[in-house]
């Protein structure tokens, strides 16, 4: 018996809230809230129609305000609230799960909407400085509600997505059962998916975008090497998909994996994207669309970035024109029993699968599957630990049977190609 409190129904929540009605034994009650109430309305009506034994109701709340959201979750009363709005409102929702004592899960880090606010700005660019990112995002912000989590008995899951999320329970998985000890590990992260527009992102069109034209870095011996964006390209051929450009990206797993993994010698990421993303994406960025801060248009100021987003297809609107499959995994290189040992661990997940299971496209499905996963284990009181912890924390063993056991079948490959 469990209530749950989803905040957010885009692609992902969408994703994850019917994949909690298939694990009706965990979830029995769930309110479906959001900014725009209607969209949980029709998804509610939908699970109804289907017969889900979950009892939904639906509200609206606007998570960019921690009085709307204490008030939501003291009106309703769940064990947690699973975020699936966006990582603007990490801090918000966990200092609302705060007050009232629930445990809180999310998929992405904490990065703020306003990169130019002068306080963030000046912590933003000693960060830079001293740890030698210039990503948005970093750990930071949700690591400092470690004692505050702890103090006040609840469990903060942070970023249970596919990656970060899976990624990171791959890592724990090939600790425990293939590694003494794991030197390096390359995160790949394939969608050979065609949606058939010329442009258009898989998720969340402002985040994509930020994350994808920011420099990129990696971990090596205990720091970061940043590079320009899309500076390093190499080509893999990805099982079931075929070869595929990808480039290495900043990802915010590396900065867990790193803290968590002291032993680990290099952390890569890297991310698919074919030419006329790429062309598209260097076009809108030199003329100024990519940029977060405001401009005065017309006597009203606008965003660049939020104003592309309104341009840009919805990504839950991908799901019946998108054809082919994604391919997601981690390579390791280490130590067995005295010897060198390499393994690839990864799902394949294919577009029009999703789309008839779920009426998703496979980016959100593969988001939204171990959005519930990570929900129910901290529920069942599997992954219940006071505090807050990354999804590498935990025993990985019930995580990757549920992946199997919801949709995301994984992969152990002994021999696989690597990259260089
Ligand atoms: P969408 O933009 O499709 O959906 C976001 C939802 O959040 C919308 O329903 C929106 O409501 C709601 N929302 C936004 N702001 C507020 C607010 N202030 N108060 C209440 N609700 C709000 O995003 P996605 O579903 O694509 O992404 C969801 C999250 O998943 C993001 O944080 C994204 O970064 C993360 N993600 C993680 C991945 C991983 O592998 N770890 C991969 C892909 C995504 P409305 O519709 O009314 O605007």
């Amino acid at each position: 018996m469990s209530r749950l409190l989803v905040i957010g129904c885009g692609g992902v929540a969408q994703v994850a809230i019917q994949k909690c009605c298939q694990n009706s034994k965990v979830f029995t009650e769930m309110c479906l809230a959001s900014r725009t109430v209607s969209k949980c309305d029709a998804l509610k009506e939908k699970l109804e129609k289907q017969g889900t034994s979950v009892k939904i109701t639906t509200a609206t709340v606007n998570a960019d305000d921690v009085n709307d959201v204490i008030k939501l979750i003291k009106e309703y009363k769940p064990e947690a609230v699973l975020n699936v709005a966006l990582p603007y409102q990490d801090l918000v929702i966990m200092d609302a799960c705060l007050e009232c004592k629930v445990d809180y899960i999310d998929t992405a880090n904490y990065e703020p909407e306003d990169t130019d606010e002068p306080v963030w700005r000046a912590a933003y660019e000693k960060r830079c400085k001293e740890k030698g990112f210039t990503a948005y995002f970093d750990y930071s912000y949700q690591w400092a509600y470690m004692d505050k989590f702890k103090e006040a008995g609840i469990t903060g899951l942070l970023g249970t997505g596919f990656d970060p999320g899976v990624t990171s329970v791959f890592t724990a998985y090939a600790k425990k059962h293939y590694f003494d000890e794991i030197h390096t590990i390359d995160i790949l992260d394939c969608n050979g998916g065609d949606h058939g527009y010329a442009f258009a992102t898989n998720f969340n069109p402002e985040i994509n975008l930020r994350e994808v034209s920011a420099n990129g870095s990696y971990w090596e011996d205990g720091h970061w090497v940043e590079t320009k964006p899309m500076e390093i390209k190499r080509v893999y051929d990805f099982p079931q998909v075929g070869q595929k450009d990808m480039y290495l990206l900043h990802h915010e797993e590396i900065e867990a994996l790193g803290k968590n993994f002291p032993e680990v010698k290099r952390i890569r990421f890297f991310m698919t994207f074919g030419q006329s993303y790429l062309d598209h994406m260097r076009c809108l960025e030199d003329v100024g669309m990519l940029s977060t801060s405001p401009i005065n248009f017309e006597g009203k100021e606008i965003v660049p970035i939020q104003f592309l987003k309104a341009l840009l297809p919805d990504p839950a609107s991908l799901g019946p024109r998108t054809v082919g499959k994604t391919n997601i995994g981690c390579i390791f290189r280490g130590i067995k029993d005295g010897k060198e040992r390499t393994i690839y661990i990864y799902n394949v997940c294919d577009h029009q699968e999703c789309y008839k299971e779920l009426g998703s496209q496979a980016i959100s499905y593969t988001t939204g599957v171990p959005a519930m996963i990570g929900t129910a284990l901290v529920l069942s009181g599997q992954w219940k630990k006071p505090g807050v912890y990354t999804t590498d924390e935990f025993d990985p063993d019930p995580y990757m049977d549920m992946l199997g056991e919801y949709g995301l079948p994984w992969v152990v490959d002994e021999n696989p190609q690597l990259v260089d």
